[in-house]
């Protein structure tokens, strides 16, 4: 079974050392900080029955049934492919398997994840199961957006917070996963997840520092016109748009708090410190908020996954992004 991450051990001993446990938790916090095997180990705990302390055996029938995945008392549930809903159906089938009697005369436990992957109609047939809980059933809900969640939902759970850890234990676990990195470039791909470890290790898996290196140097040779938007537009067809979109957002949003404070400690990364600073001295105020306003409309788009067309799209950016600076 995978090992918890460091920040995760209190968590750990306050969640399964529970005296008594309830019929459902939901498991609640940002992506990217291993909600998913807090999870699994409780799921292994629960079916273990050699369990000495804490953790689950690893040895004993139920715990090699599940290290193989056919333990007839545990079900997983969650879209059947990424970004989708979770249909009604799967959770019907959960419903039924909520009401048999435990194979193995333990627990039953369920995983659900991402719960806010269930529409209406899911949801509410997971309520029954909520509502009329079959005693020997446990079930674990995985939400990353828990506010999408039914109200009726989420009170019928342990409300169990998974947060972020902290900047320094992130750093200290990323320094032994990404030993190759120098401590500054750990900071900045921590800085580019958001802060979630895991997402970090992700990102830098993806070669995110690569791509915001090409990214950065595209933006500064177009405000130099030294290359054209549409030019600069091909050449970015490999980048994931959500990233780029993120970018973008997040200077447009450093610029308008420049203009508003002239803190300079507030300027992001250094690879666009003196970027952001000179466009905040060159763009009427007006400009910097219709960009802003254009790209979280877009960026809602691109995340909404709707059919784009990317290179006409990222010229749209680049076009108004090159005319930024200049009079009123
Ligand atoms: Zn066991």
């Amino acid at each position: 079974m995978a090992e918890l991450y460091p920040w995760q051990v209190p968590l750990w001993q306050q969640l399964a050392g529970r005296r008594q446990h309830a019929h459902a938790y939901l498991l609640q916090g940002p992506a990217g900080i291993g909600k998913r095997i807090l999870a699994e180990s409780l799921m292994a705990h629960l079916l273990c029955s050699a369990r000495s302390g804490l953790d689950a055996c690893g040895q004993c029938k139920s715990c090699q049934l599940l290290a193989a995945g056919t333990h007839p008392d545990s079900f997983v549930l969650e879209p059947e492919e990424a970004d989708k809903p979770i249909k009604i159906d799967q959770v019907r089938e959960l419903v039924d398997f909520v009401v048999q009697t435990a194979q193995l005369g333990g627990r039953k436990v369920v995983l659900l994840e991402p719960a806010e992957a269930m529409n209406l109609n899911a949801a509410n047939a997971l309520l029954k199961s909520l509502e009329e809980p079959s005693g020997d059933t446990v079930l674990l809900l995985i939400s990353h957006q828990p506010s999408r969640l039914l109200p009726t939902i989420r009170s019928r759970c342990v409300q169990q917070s998974c947060p972020l850890p902290g900047e320094e234990q992130s750093l200290s676990w990323l320094a032994q996963t990404l030993p190759e990195l120098s401590e500054e470039g750990r900071t900045e791909l921590l800085t580019l997840a958001s802060g979630s470890p895991l997402a970090a290790q992700r990102l830098h898996e993806q070669g995110v520092r690569e791509q915001r290196a090409q990214v950065v140097d595209g933006v500064k040779k177009l405000l130099k016109q030294q290359v054209a938007p549409s030019q600069l537009a091909e050449s970015w067809n490999a980048l994931p748009l959500n990233l780029l979109f993120d970018w973008f957002c997040e200077w447009a949003q450093l610029i308008l708090r420049y203009q508003l404070t002239h803190d300079e400690s507030g300027l992001g990364l250094t690879d666009m410190r003196k970027v952001v600073q000179y466009l905040a001295d060159k763009t009427p105020q007006p400009r910097v908020l219709a960009i802003q306003e254009w790209l979280l409309g877009q960026r809602q788009k691109v995340l909404g996954k709707a059919n784009l067309n990317r290179v006409l799209l990222l010229e749209a950016l680049l076009v108004q992004w090159a005319s930024l600076p200049g009079p009123g």
